[in-house]
């Protein structure tokens, strides 16, 4: 997949860099990560973008929301800057008082801006103080990288960050909708460095990642396994899965519904949304000398009606 699905924050095309576009499709992305705000995709290109020049901070360099603060001399500041700059205007080191910048706040109101997130494929155009709230919820708003353990900071969409798991973090992939997994450890007792595995599958024209790991569940060493869907929540209430373990003519079973990739593997995992093994069951389950952990996980997607 082309890089150009990595998420870039707000993007500007600044209007002396480009012709007005004659097709709203053909704007040309700018690859500036940094520069906070967005092109207007309408007529009036060249104002618009000078109104988003006046409302960049010039501390975050981000769009500023009301209220926006200015000091005597004018100078604009964003209400989560204001605090961290001591009282004193970035721009003319004068004493920033408290003054509301009512004007600009008022051209803001006038503004209608396409979503940020219109490269992955929105086509909604906001009113300047509904894009926040459109954004945060937006279908297209790119997912961050499922994998556990690491602090990876990759988003796209979900074609992308399979590629990424796939070749970035060696994930296993997996097609089909039932899985039989064994999970080795030589040291169970070792439960601090958590240990977990992910592994990708691929079913119903869906991706689903099956989290495996230990943790300390208050002073309790257990082992959680659950599995997230690759795209948003109200379609991932459209399946359902199983997990079973088990040895020794004793078995557990969890049934549950998997939680989107919008909430984080932690999020999921502290709520204990999966199944739980504690350990002593885990070893029992491991037969043996209790040495080694050996478990078997099996399970199974399907979809729901
Ligand atoms: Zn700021
Ligand atoms: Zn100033
Ligand atoms: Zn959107
Ligand atoms: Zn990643």
């Amino acid at each position: 997949m082309a890089s150009g699905n990595i998420y870039l924050d707000d993007l500007r095309v600044k209007p002396e860099v480009i012709d007005p576009p004659k097709d709203e499709d053909l704007v040309e992305v700018s690859e500036d990560v940094n520069d906070p705000d967005q092109q207007a995709l309408k007529p009036n290109l060249t104002v618009a973008s000078s109104v988003h020049e006046l409302l960049e901070c010039p501390v975050c360099l981000n769009a500023m929301y009301p209220p926006i603060h200015q000091c005597s001399n004018g100078h604009t500041i964003c209400s989560a800057c204001k605090p961290k700059v001591h009282n004193r205007c970035p721009t003319c080191r004068h004493e920033l008082g408290n003054i509301r910048c009512l004007a600009l706040e008022k051209v803001a109101a006038t503004l209608e801006l396409p979503c940020k997130f219109h490269t992955f494929g929105c086509s909604g155009i906001f009113p300047y103080f509904n894009k926040l709230k459109h954004e945060s919820q937006c279908a297209f708003k790119p997912y961050n990288c499922p994998y556990a353990g690491s602090e990876c900071s990759v988003v796209g969409d979900i074609p992308f960050l399979v590629n990424h798991l796939k070749d970035d973090h060696k994930v296993d992939m997996h097609n089909g909708s039932t899985f039989n997994h064994r999970y080795v450890k030589s040291n169970p007792h070792e439960v601090e460095n958590a240990t977990w595995m992910l592994t990708v599958f691929s079913c119903f024209g869906q991706y689903f990642c099956l989290h495996f790991e230990a943790f300390q569940l208050g002073m309790a060493p257990v082992y959680v396994a659950f599995l997230r869907f690759m795209g948003d929540d109200t379609e991932a209430k459209n399946y359902s899965y199983s997990l079973e373990v088990g040895a020794n003519g004793r078995k557990m079973i969890f049934q549950g519904v998997p939680r989107s990739i919008r909430d984080s593997h932690r999020k999921v995992r502290d709520s204990y949304d999966g199944l739980i093994i504690q350990r002593n069951m885990a070893l029992f389950f491991s037969g043996g000398d209790r040495k080694e952990l050996k478990l078997r996980v099996t399970g199974k997607i399907w979809k729901e009606q």
